[in-house]
This record gives structure tokens, C-alpha cells and sequence, in this order.
């Protein structure tokens, strides 16, 4: 066994260069390219490369696999973007689906009204949790969390601060009183983030939904929006669903798929994207026991963001003070992106809401026959909803790493969860002669019914090496001269760097252990 091993430690860059570092490493690397690019591209779309095409199909099938093939009683669905007109007045989406906007009058730049206030808000439990670290380091293991953040006058005032500003927020948003969230952007003396400037325009109310038409004929067109989100699909085809997979409550549908919104403000790569893709599941329950399902799916969407290792301390569960008008309780599962915590997944008790109003609207029953209870009900419903380019982002972000390893020398390393990797290897010979590339080739045609495996014999193997940690190729499989006398390779692990001499025979047997499902989820 031919075994090195480095120690070395991470070269954190500061959030701002390592936001930069991401967005560049991805178009460097076949991950993310702008849209139309050539054109000066479409502001707040994106298409992913060759590697990003890998990646992103992996994330979903890692959701939909824990989703769908690991409970018997979630099936999948692929509805349609376009859908009729009146799904979207029932949802609420025509008259409600809006966000508030401001603009700056100075640097004409416009705003999320909501955005700026939720910002100010994290900047106070930032300052609060900093004097929090701080006691922590001088009480040692005395300390008394829960005391100091209760007693410690400047902990205090700013989480009471923090709160007042947020539940003023959720007020004025509730009874839709725009010109007081004017005013409490004004009393905060919150400014424009770029500039400073305060000269801030009324706040308006803004609808995000694409619309488009359908049909040749002007007067004869129909008009039409593209889905802003998956889960109306799932709701009008719940009964198709129900009675073709004779399906018992609780039951759950699962899509993925494309949704459109035309967002005021999307300034952060793929975190905010105008066409964005999403991963939903509705899960009908008995009205009355949407608590306990709602409870169990934070559980276990959180666990299965833990299952992918990218850090604990990287996720936490926002409970939303605002509910939007189809729920009765609502939270997201954050992540620790570049520029802090964000929403990442959200998790919704949406009640009954949406199949009473497809019912109100289509005039058809949406109801459920429980046998046990021999009554007719309209289910009631918990959503979980992710999207899955911010997903990648969370995953892009927290793997891209710059080493300085012990020899002094430094490596850029993309350290994906093998299982998400859009390479799982690159067979690379020693040379590029002496029947070595021809070794390389019989292995891959070996390896590439089950998993994506690419050539490289392009440079010194030392910058290959590198090449692939960079592009987050999770294993380098080496064939040299001892190849041909004794058919071994060489099995580099791209975290540790380590090497292994293996038999050509069991490296399918170390691809399939580091990606088999059962072990990623379970
Ligand atoms: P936000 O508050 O960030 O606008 P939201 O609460 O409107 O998000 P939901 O309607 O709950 O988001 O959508 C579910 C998930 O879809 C979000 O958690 C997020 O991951 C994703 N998502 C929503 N809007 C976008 C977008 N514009 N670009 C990329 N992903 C998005």
C-alpha cells in the first residue's frame, strides 16, 4: 500500500472573497455559466456546464430517492408548467403573490422592503451572539447561556430590538400597511447597503409571476403565467393520484421541476434566480394532525441535510413570524451560505387551504374517503420545499476549499460528498504510452455502465491530480508500468491524498461502498 499523508490546514478567505472564489470557480470548471452570455447575458439566469449538469442531477436524485423510493406511501409526479389560468387566482398566487419594493432614490438601485428590515434584524442577533462568544471565553465552563442572554442589559436591548423591529414588520405586512413599513425603514435609519443613502421612494407592492399567452391569434390568446411554484400541480392532480395509486392517507406526491418568479432583487448567483428549479412534496394528512407531520418533516429534512456532512453548525430552523395566507405554521431550515445564514428549505403546514380552493374554483370535490373514520374530508396538507440550485449553491460553497499542505505548497480542493460528485473517477495512465492508455480504456468500459468516469492523460500526473481535486473528482485511479506485471493501480482519495495500490478488480467494489445509497441516507 502506497500511503502519504499530508497535514494541512484550510486558508479561510473572508466571506466577501471566498463568495467571488465560488462564482468564479464555477465557470472555470464546467459548473455554472450565465445565460446568453455571449449577449451580455439575462440578469438572474444561469445554465449549468458539464460538470454543474452532473452535480445538480445528483442532488435531485438524492432528494427524490429519499423522498420517493424511501417511503412507501410518497409517489412521484411531473406536472406541467403551464396550467390553467384559474389555478392561479385559487391559490392565491394572482392577488397575493407579491413582495414589497423600495427603491433608493439616490442610487436608483430597488430593494426588498422585507429583505432590508430582516437584514437589520440579523445584523442585531449578530452583535447580541458575538457578546454571548464573548462571556462564553471569559466564564469557561461556568458559563449560563440561558442567564446571560436573559440579564445582560446590552444582550437585552438587542434582541428586543430585533424582535420589535420583526414583529412591526409582520404586522404591517399582515394588514398590508406599506407607508408604516416606509416608516419603520426610516425610524431604523436602515440605508441603502451600497451607498448609505436614505433617500428611500414609498413601498409598493410588486406581483412575481411570469405571464405569457397561449394560442396564435391575438384576440383568441389566452393568457397564461409560468408556474411560480410546483406544488399547484400536485394539489389538481391529488385525486387523479389518490384513486389511480389507490393511495391511504397519510400519503405524500413528489415533484420536481421548473418555476418561474420575477424577482425584484437577485444579486446572488444562484440563490435568487428568475427560473429556478424546485423539489416539493405535499404530504395529505387528517385535518388535526398536521402538528405531528409538521413536526416530523423538520426532522427529517433535517437529517437529511446532516446525512451529506457539510457541517451541523451550518444549518438552523427559522420560525416564521409572518405566515403566508395558506399556512398555520411555517419554518425554514437555514444554511450558512457565503454571506450568512439564509433560507434554504422551507416547511409549511398549508392546511386545507389549497384543495378547498381548487374545490371552490373548479366546483369538483377534493375530498378523501377515510375508511377508519368512515367520513369524507379534505386533507389537510405539510409541504416541504426545497430549491435545488440553492441547494447546489449550499453544497458548492461549503466544498470549495483552498490547502496549504505541509510541504508548503497549496491545492484547490472541491471536497463534494462523493455521492453528489459528478465524477466518481478519472482514470489516468502514467504515460501516454507503452499499452498504458489502452489499460486506462479497458477500465473505464469497465466502470461506465455504473458510474461517471472520465480520461485524462494530459500533463504531469501531479497537475492531474490536482485538476480533478479542483473539479471535485472524488477518486484518481492511476495505471503505471506495475499495471502491466501485476495488474494493480493506484487509488488516490482526493481529501486525504492519500494512495492505495488495489487490484484492477476491486475498484469497482471501493466506487460502490463510498456511493451506496443505503449508507449516505440510512
Ligand atoms: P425567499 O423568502 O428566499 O424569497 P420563499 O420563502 O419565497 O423564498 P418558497 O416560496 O418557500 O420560497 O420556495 C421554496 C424554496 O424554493 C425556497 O426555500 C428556496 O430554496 C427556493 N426558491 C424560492 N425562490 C427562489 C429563487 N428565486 N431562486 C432560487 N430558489 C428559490
Amino acid at each position: 500500500m502506497l500511503s502519504q499523508r499530508f497535514f494541512y490546514f484550510c486558508a479561510m478567505a473572508n466571506n466577501d472573497d471566498q463568495f467571488k472564489k465560488v462564482i468564479s470557480h464555477a465557470k472555470e470548471y464546467g459548473y455554472i455559466f450565465g445565460s446568453s452570455e455571449i449577449y451580455d447575458g439575462l440578469s438572474a439566469v444561469y445554465d449549468y456546464g458539464q460538470q454543474g449538469v452532473e452535480l445538480k442531477k445528483n442532488i435531485r436524485e438524492y432528494w427524490w430517492r429519499s423522498m420517493v423510493h424511501m417511503h412507501q406511501n410518497i409517489v412521484g409526479l411531473d406536472s406541467a408548467i403551464l396550467m390553467h389560468p384559474t389555478t392561479w387566482k385559487a391559490s392565491g398566487h394572482v392577488d397575493a403573490f407579491n413582495d414589497p419594493l423600495i427603491d433608493n432614490k439616490d442610487s436608483k438601485k430597488r430593494f426588498r422592503a422585507d429583505v432590508l428590515i430582516e437584514d437589520y434584524a440579523e445584523k442585531l442577533q449578530q452583535k447580541a451572539d458575538k457578546e454571548i462568544e464573548k462571556a462564553r471565553k471569559r466564564f469557561g465552563d461556568s458559563f449560563d447561556e440561558q442567564q446571560f442572554i436573559t440579564t445582560n442589559p446590552r444582550v437585552v436591548r438587542y434582541l428586543e430590538q430585533k424582535n420589535e423591529a420583526l414583529t412591526r414588520m409582520a404586522r404591517s405586512l399582515e394588514n398590508e400597511d406599506l407607508q408604516d413599513i416606509k416608516k419603520l425603514i426610516e425610524e431604523l435609519e436602515i440605508a441603502d447597503p451600497d451607498t448609505g443613502s436614505r433617500n428611500w421612494t414609498e413601498v409598493r407592492q410588486f406581483n412575481l409571476m411570469f405571464g405569457t399567452k397561449l394560442g396564435a391569434s391575438a384576440d383568441s390568446a389566452m393568457d397564461l403565467y409560468l408556474r411560480p411554484e410546483t406544488a399547484q400541480g400536485i394539489f389538481v392532480n391529488f385525486l387523479n393520484v389518490q384513486k389511480s395509486g389507490r393511495m391511504k392517507i397519510p400519503f405524500g406526491i413528489a415533484q420536481t421541476g421548473k418555476a418561474f418568479r420575477n424577482e425584484i432583487v437577485a444579486r446572488q448567483f444562484i440563490f435568487r434566480m428568475r427560473e429556478f428549479e424546485q423539489m416539493e412534496m405535499q404530504f395529505f394528512v387528517r385535518p388535526g394532525e398536521e402538528m405531528k407531520w409538521y413536526e416530523y418533516w423538520k426532522e427529517t429534512r433535517l437529517n437529511w441535510h446532516l446525512s451529506l456532512g457539510l457541517g451541523e453548525e451550518n444549518y438552523r430552523f427559522h420560525d416564521h413570524e409572518k405566515l403566508a395566507h395558506y399556512a398555520n405554521a411555517a419554518a425554514d431550515i437555514e444554511f450558512n451560505f457565503p454571506f450568512g445564514f439564509k433560507e434554504l428549505e422551507g416547511i409549511h403546514s398549508r392546511t386545507d387551504f389549497d384543495l378547498k380552493a381548487h374545490e371552490k374554483y373548479s366546483g369538483k370535490k377534493l375530498q378523501f374517503f377515510d375508511p377508519e373514520l368512515n367520513e369524507n374530508y379534505v386533507p389537510y396538507v405539510v409541504e416541504t420545499s426545497i430549491g435545488l440550485d440553492r441547494m447546489f449553491l449550499a453544497v458548492l460553497s461549503n466544498s470549495l476549499k483552498d490547502e496549504t499542505l505541509e510541504d508548503g505548497s497549496s491545492r484547490t480542493v472541491l471536497s463534494l460528498p462523493a455521492i453528489l460528485a459528478p465524477v466518481k473517477a478519472a482514470v489516468l495512465p502514467l504515460v501516454k504510452k507503452d499499452g498504458l492508455p489502452e489499460i486506462a480504456g479497458e477500465i473505464i468500459d469497465r466502470l461506465k455502465f455504473d458510474y461517471n468516469v472520465v480520461y485524462d492523460e494530459k500533463d504531469a500526473v501531479g497537475r492531474r491530480y490536482r485538476r480533478q481535486d479542483a473539479a471535485g473528482t472524488p477518486y484518481c485511479i492511476t495505471v503505471d508500468h506495475q499495471t502491466k506485471e501485476d495488474g494493480t493501480v493506484t487509488v488516490r482519495h482526493r481529501d486525504s491524498m492519500e494512495q492505495d495500490r488495489v487490484s484492477i478488480e476491486s475498484i469497482d467494489k471501493i466506487l460502490r461502498n463510498s456511493i451506496a445509497y443505503g449508507d449516505w441516507l440510512s
